[in-house]
């Protein structure tokens, strides 16, 4: 398929392809975003799973969360502590769920790592 191809091809090209999130961040697209930092992003899912839906975004455009690397380490903590932070502010204090799907599989979409933040009803489990 050729969008795995040019997957693969930036993959070795060190490059990476912008994704609607670029777009988010850069403010070419509106969102609803809730927080924002030198290294992070955190605005509302446009179609929410749960009453709340939120998207938490590092500015650097790793693809996908099994393409992090070790210089990341401070990056991927720092979007764990805002998850925490952002659901306290949003009144979570009961509970929620942070997901990140990667790749087919893993129903990945937006080729832009992001943590879901699901919340403000009873989840069930396992997920789909
Ligand atoms: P999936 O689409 O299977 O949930 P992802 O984990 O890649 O896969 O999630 C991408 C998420 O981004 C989806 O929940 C989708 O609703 C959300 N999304 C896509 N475009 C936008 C946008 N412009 N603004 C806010 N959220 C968006």
């Amino acid at each position: 398929e050729g969008d795995e191809v040019s997957k693969a091809q930036e993959a070795v090209s060190g490059k990476v392809a912008p994704t609607i999130f670029s777009r988010i961040i850069d403010r070419s697209i509106p969102a609803d975003i809730l927080y924002e930092d030198q290294q992070c992003l955190v605005f509302r899912d446009v179609a929410p799973q749960a009453p709340v839906h939120l998207l938490v975004i590092p500015k650097k455009p790793i693809p996908r969360i099994s393409q992090a690397e070790e210089q990341d380490k401070q990056l991927l903590g720092h979007l764990l502590l805002v998850a925490t932070q952002t659901a306290k502010a949003e009144g979570l204090g009961d509970g929620y769920r942070l997901v990140i799907n990667d790749g087919k599989l893993g129903a990945q979409s937006v080729y832009h790592l992001h943590l879901h933040i699901l919340g403000g009803r009873q989840l069930g489990w396992p997920p789909g």
